[in-house]
Order: structure tokens, then C-alpha cells, then sequence
């Protein structure tokens, strides 16, 4: 029971209510479909629109109508996502214009004479045979690349099982990883010298080709299995049959969680995984089980697929999830002492979404087929609410001035 003035009770409804209602009928027109690998984030888009959906227009309408306040949280939404889009266009726009800039510095180099640039990276094959391909222990040696956010997220569960975790990163983290137990590399060639089993690949998606490119392969052991967690699927996989060397095992993997939704356990939150070339030698079958055990243990539902059907179902989910939860963000929403359930959802969900990296989300745009097409269509919904709702102001209105005219 809540006593309150109705003044106090508009105010506060004014987000609670219309924000959430608003939201949620922008995405019902979005036609959002549910997929067998949905993330938490976007179990709660679905469920708050099936529950706005059910209400009738008039009902909406009645909530912009008879709240002084929802006039200015609809132009504070529209400025939100004005403002978000510019900023995946500004950073589009910027990258691209690098890449020219660059591709143009290149063709110039090459104009001149420039052999030594096909030299790079030829791995020692001498060394590699020597290196041993049984891994007998039951725990594994892990080895982080790209110590941020997730990366420290995931080494902690894994400390935890008793495995053996290694660090790199771009940043010193060397405090972080002492109190989480994992030792840390400042140099990546020492990383690669104590031949960790399992090379985790933990960095931005945007920096995949560059990370890839300077890791030393020649210093690991030829059996290592090569792993990564983007959030993407068919990038990673391209870039490491063509990179990595052809005898390290490569397991491309997604658990579709992060350190705010993960945060009280990882039960029954998906894990997607394509074991992508996995050797023959029982060694390697078992090793690549044991890493997948990592998640199993912990509860996750495990959902083999290709990389391909994952992008196909995840990409357009996260990315709506992510671009809902960043616009939303734009508005500092509030908890009210009246939160509707819907409401609570639009809070965890900003708060879930809020922490992530702009790279990682910029990411989801980028490497999504989709996204441009998406960040349309919830546009264009945007737009047709908004136009229902001033049509019906403009008609009454009419109606209004042509009734008293006669
Ligand atoms: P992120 O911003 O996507 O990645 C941060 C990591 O990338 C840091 O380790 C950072 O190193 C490294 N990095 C960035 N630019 C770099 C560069 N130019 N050169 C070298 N390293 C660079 O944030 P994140 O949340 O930690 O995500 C890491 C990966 O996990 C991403 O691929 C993401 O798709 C995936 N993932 C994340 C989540 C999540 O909930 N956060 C969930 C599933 C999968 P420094 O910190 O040393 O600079």
C-alpha cells in the first residue's frame, strides 16, 4: 500500500508507466521472435512486450493523454535514440575513414619496393615437433588473452574448479590477477612460453585480427586448443582457420551471459559451442570436454550449434537487447517507490546492459548483417507509435473545432 498525492503518483507513473509501456509496444512492432538460445535480457524484452501488448490502445493513449509528464518523456525517448544512433554512425563513420586513410598509406608503401613484408610469421616447425601433444592432468592450464571485464569474469569460476589460469592483457592487470589467483604476463611471449593447454580468447571483437596477428604461435604447443567467447560466431571462426596453424583445435564458444546477468551463478543461463576442429587423439577429445565442463558443471545449458546458426538467432536478439538497454540508459531512468514489474524489467535490463564496453555493442552492429535493418525497424516502430498517438491528438482536436464551429 502506497499513500501518495496524485501529483506524486503521475510524476513517478510518468517513466514507470508510459516509458515502459512505450517501450514496450515500440518492440512489439519490431516483431521480435523468440530463438532456442535467448539471453536473460532478451527473455525480458519478450516478456514485457506480451505484456504491454495485451493492453488496448486506448489504454496507452489514456496513459500519454491524462499524464502531463508523457509528453516530455516521449521526446526525451525520441532524443535518447537519436542521440545513440548518431553515435554508431559517428563510429562507423570513423573507422571507415581510417581504413581509407590506412589502405591509402599502404598502396603508397607498396608503390615503392617492399619485399619483406610476406617474411612474418613463418612458425618454427622444428620447435613445434619437439613439443609434447599428452595432456594426462585432469586440470587444465588455461591461458586468458585480454584480461578486461569478462575475461576476469570468467577466470574466477575457473580458478575456483582448481584450473590452472594465465593472463595477458593490452593493460597491466597484474593486481587484479593476483587477487583472483591467476599469474599474470605482461609479455605475451612469456604467456605462450609456459605452453598453457587452452589459449582463451577474451578480447573485443574489434580487436580479434590485431590480437590474433601478434600472438607468437611458434612459442606454443602444436596440440593447443585455441578458444574464444565473442559475442559474434562466423568472425571468429573465419579468422582462426585462417590464422591459427592447422594443427591447433579450435573450439568457438558464446555463454550468453555476462558478469551482471552471471552474477549469482550460471544455472541454466545458454552456453553456445561449435567444436570446429577438434583432433582425433583421444587427448584432445577429452581436453576440449574439459573445458566444456567448465560451463556444464556450473549448470549452464549447453546448445552445440554452428557458428553460423548462432549469428543467425543471436545477432539480431543481442543486438535489440543491447540497443534497448543503452537508449534506455540515455534517460538515467529512476526506480520509483511505484515500479511496475514491466518497469523492473527496463531497469535490469539498463543495468545489465549499461556496463558493457560501447566496443562490445558497437560490435554487435558491426559484424551483424542485420543491424543497420534492425536499428530501421525500431526506428520506423518508433516513429508509427508516434504517429498513432498524434494522429488521434490531431483528430480529436479536429473533431473538437468542428463541433463548436457548428
Ligand atoms: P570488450 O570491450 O568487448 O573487450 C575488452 C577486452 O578487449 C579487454 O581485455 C581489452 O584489453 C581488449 N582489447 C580491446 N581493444 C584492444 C586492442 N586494440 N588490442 C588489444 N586488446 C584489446 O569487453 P568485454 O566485456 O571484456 O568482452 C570481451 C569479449 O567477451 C568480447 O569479445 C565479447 O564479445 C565477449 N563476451 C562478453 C560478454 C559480456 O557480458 N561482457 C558476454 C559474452 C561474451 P585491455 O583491457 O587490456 O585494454
Amino acid at each position: 500500500m502506497v499513500e501518495m498525492s496524485c501529483e506524486d503518483h503521475d510524476r513517478y507513473a510518468a517513466s514507470s508507466q508510459f516509458i515502459t509501456h512505450t517501450v514496450g509496444r515500440i518492440l512489439k512492432e519490431s516483431m521480435l521472435e523468440s530463438t532456442p538460445i535467448n539471453t536473460k535480457g532478451y527473455e525480458s524484452l519478450l516478456g514485457l512486450v506480451e505484456n504491454t501488448a495485451m493492453d488496448s490502445f486506448d489504454l496507452y493513449y489514456g496513459l500519454f493523454m491524462f499524464n502531463k509528464n508523457s509528453l516530455e518523456m516521449l521526446e526525451k525517448l525520441d532524443l535518447a535514440f537519436e542521440d545513440l544512433r548518431k553515435q554508431l554512425i559517428a563510429w562507423l563513420h570513423r573507422v571507415v575513414r581510417n581504413q581509407l586513410i590506412e589502405n591509402g598509406e599502404r598502396l603508397h608503401q607498396l608503390d615503392g619496393s617492399n619485399s619483406h613484408a610476406l617474411h612474418r610469421r613463418a612458425p618454427n616447425e622444428s620447435a613445434l615437433l619437439h613439443s609434447s601433444q599428452s595432456d594426462e592432468n585432469t586440470k587444465l592450464k588455461i591461458a586468458i588473452v585480454g584480461f578486461g571485464n569478462f575475461g576476469q569474469f570468467l577466470a574466477k569460476t575457473i580458478v575456483s574448479q582448481g584450473h590452472e589460469v594465465l593472463a595477458y592483457s593490452r593493460s597491466d592487470y597484474s593486481d587484479v590477477a593476483r587477487k583472483l589467483g591467476v599469474l599474470y604476463f605482461s609479455d605475451v611471449d612469456d604467456l605462450c612460453e609456459q605452453h598453457p593447454g587452452v589459449i582463451l580468447l577474451c578480447t573485443s571483437i574489434i580487436s580479434t585480427v590485431k590480437v590474433l596477428k601478434s600472438l607468437p604461435f611458434q612459442r606454443l604447443k602444436r596440440s593447443t586448443l585455441f578458444v574464444d567467447v565473442l559475442s559474434v560466431k562466423e568472425f571468429p571462426r573465419n579468422l582462426f582457420l585462417q590464422h591459427l596453424p592447422h594443427d591447433f583445435d579450435v573450439l568457438c564458444t558464446h555463454p550468453m551471459f555476462g558478469p551482471e546477468s552471471g552474477k549469482n551463478g550460471w544455472k541454466n543461463l545458454p552456453f553456445v559451442y561449435d567444436k570446429v576442429r577438434i583432433g582425433n587423439e583421444e587427448s584432445r577429445i577429452l581436453r576440449c570436454y574439459r573445458f566444456l565442463d567448465i560451463f556444464a558443471s556450473e549448470g549452464c545449458r549447453m546448445v552445440e550449434m554452428s557458428c553460423a546458426e548462432h549469428d543467425r538467432h543471436a545477432a539480431g536478439s543481442q543486438f535489440v537487447t543491447h540497443t534497448t538497454g543503452r537508449f534506455l540508459e540515455k534517460l538515467r531512468l529512476k526506480t520509483t517507490p511505484i515500479n511496475t514489474k514491466g518497469y523492473e524489467t527496463l531497469l535490469s535490463l539498463v543495468k545489465n546492459t549499461g556496463r558493457d564496453s560501447f566496443d562490445l555493442y558497437y560490435s554487435l552492429f558491426l559484424y551483424n548483417l542485420n543491424a543497420m535493418e534492425q536499428l530501421e525497424r525500431f526506428d520506423l516502430a518508433f516513429e508509427s507509435l508516434k504517429k498513432q498517438l498524434f494522429n488521434r491528438l490531431h483528430s480529436i482536436y479536429r473533431k473538437q473545432l468542428f463541433e463548436n464551429e457548428q
